[in-house]
């Protein structure tokens, strides 16, 4: 079984006013695929000059250009003709967003249709929205929504194209122009937005992408002056050291970082369906998953009994080939990344946590980033494991005594991005999700996602709220004019005859 896909590009550029280009000083790095970790091409390195270029262009665009000024109909038109040539690119998508980040091909392709569906979306959102009025006896004001300007987008690798989309959609339905930095581990589905985006007829100008490394090109466009908006996602140190620098342009920031959620299993909870959530909410997307409920929190008393079921799943989930449809589990995107993540399990093993599944590299896969599904039980809350985001197929189990306990436990971290309840006892569902520090909590449920609801986490998940209007806030001013309906009636100051000058 060939593991490259036909007609991959020897070298992936910048896309800057209209036109593919190299970096201004010629750099590259290379790219390797997780499964083999065989470079298969170059990328454009950015830098300042390659920002400044990028920047100067989408702000021609934003001043000049027709795409702020046309009306919500002409641009929701464009959105969903971009909707439309990524659907027509859905196996490509897949089979490319596979290759290059290792996520297994069936759940790549869920990602290609994501992508698709945020554009009409927010095709349909602009169209929709309407804008305020506030009125008196005396005056009326009106809000009116601008777009703000120039819109620096930084993503991460871990389901890249579907998390670029989630930025450009809303940036573009607001009227903004964007410059776009993918993240540098994952820059091969991100090539294909150029076409995508001419194809789509978007006026030139309106898209710019620069790749590079995330301390040289993204730390330029958060530094840039012409950019006063910055959406990141990415990792909770990375979103700190943003705003510090982005203080400085007093930007407007979206930030969207890391998480350790919980997921809390009642004993009356349907267990079938508690160990089918609590596997997919940890494994899917190789637990490379901001949402993923990494530390799960079982009642004492059926403690054993999903403890065994739970690694008995475990140990069965197939990882393989990200390109191999039966395939659960990937390759980690880098190894880089695989290596920290086997730290991580050691530090489980050392620190006393009982390993009841999986551990280390599967059978039959002698190279490339594999660790099979890694299951630690009996993790106390002093653990690296359960305290640090790991961000791959590893989850740390414990126990509680009753809901208060279980509530502790929940919220005993530094994060507060999503949290997950089973149990068939709603009142106490509905008490424990929102005593959850929790941005987004699912009750007998997994993460499905409607695309109207707000998304983003509280402590030190994020800052902010995007999905549905959310978004389109973000991305632009509200100004209100206020317009008298009457005689005015000003204090006329200086206007008194008898007081001297
Ligand atoms: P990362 O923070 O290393 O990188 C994210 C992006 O930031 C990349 O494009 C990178 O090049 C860029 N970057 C790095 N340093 C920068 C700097 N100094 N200035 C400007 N840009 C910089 O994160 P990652 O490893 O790519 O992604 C994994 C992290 O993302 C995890 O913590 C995960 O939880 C988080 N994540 C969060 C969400 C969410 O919605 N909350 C979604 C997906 C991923």
């Amino acid at each position: 079984m060939t593991l490259t896909p036909a007609d991959l590009p020897k070298a992936i550029r910048h896309y800057i006013d209209g036109t593919l280009s190299d970096s201004a000083d010629g750099r590259t790095f290379s790219n390797a695929d997780p499964a083999s970790n065989d470079s298969y091409c170059e990328v454009a390195s950015g830098g300042p000059a390659d920002i400044a270029a990028a920047v100067a262009s989408a702000q021609r665009a934003f001043e000049h250009g027709p795409w702020p000024r046309m009306s919500p109909r002409e641009r929701g038109r464009i959105l969903n003709q971009v909707a439309d040539a990524i659907e027509s690119r859905e196996d490509l998508l897949a089979e490319w967003e596979s290759f290059d980040t290792g996520l297994p091909i069936t759940q790549a392709r869920g990602q290609a249709r994501r992508a698709a569906e945020n554009f009409r979306y927010f095709a349909d959102l602009i169209n929709a929205l309407h804008e305020d009025a506030f009125r008196t006896s005396a005056q009326i004001g009106y809000v009116v929504r601008k777009p703000i300007g120039v819109a620096g987008l930084i993503t991460p690798w871990n389901t890249p194209f579907m998390l670029e989309s989630w930025k450009l959609a809303p940036a573009i339905a607001s009227g903004c122009t964007v410059v776009l930095k993918p993240a540098e581990f994952t820059p091969l589905t991100a090539s294909l937005w150029p076409q995508i985006m001419e194809e789509a007829g978007l006026p030139q100008g309106v898209f710019n992408l620069v790749h590079g490394i995330g301390e040289e090109a993204g730390a330029a466009l958060v530094e840039h002056p012409d950019v006063p908006l910055i959406s990141f996602t990415g990792e909770t140190t990375t979103g700190q050291t943003i705003m510090r620098s982005a203080a400085t342009g007093l930007k407007g920031l979206s930030m969207e970082l890391g998480g350790k959620s919980p997921c809390v299993i009642f004993a009356d909870a349907d267990l079938d369906a508690a160990v089918d959530g609590a596997l997919f909410g940890v494994f899917s997307l190789n637990g490379e998953r901001c949402t993923a409920g990494s530390r799960v929190i079982v009642e004492a008393s059926v403690y054993d009994e999903f403890v065994a079921r739970y690694a008995e799943r475990a140990a069965r989930v197939r990882v393989g080939l990200p390109r191999d449809p039966a395939t659960e589990i990937g390759a980690l995107v880098h190894p880089e990344h695989y290596e920290r993540v086997l730290g991580y399990v050691a530090s489980g093993s050392e620190e006393g946590a009982r390993l009841v599944a999986g551990g280390g590299r599967p059978a039959g896969l002698p190279e490339g980033n594999y660790l099979a599904a890694t299951v630690f039980a009996d993790v106390t809350p002093r653990m690296r494991i359960w305290r640090e985001e790991i961000f791959g197929p590893v989850v740390a189990i414990t126990s509680f005594e009753d809901e208060a306990d279980a509530v502790r436990l929940a919220n005993d971290t530094r994060y507060g991005l999503a949290g997950y309840v089973w149990t068939s006892n709603l009142k106490r569902g509905h008490r424990v999700a929102q005593a959850m520090q929790a941005g987004m909590v699912w009750l007998n449920s997994h993460n499905v996602r409607d695309l109207r609801t707000p998304f983003g986490g509280v402590k030190a998940s994020g800052l902010g709220q995007e999905g549905g209007a959310h978004s389109i806030d973000f991305y632009t001013d509200a100004q209100i004019v206020s317009v008298a309906l009457g005689d005015t009636h000003v204090p006329r100051f200086g206007a008194r005859l008898d007081q001297e000058a």
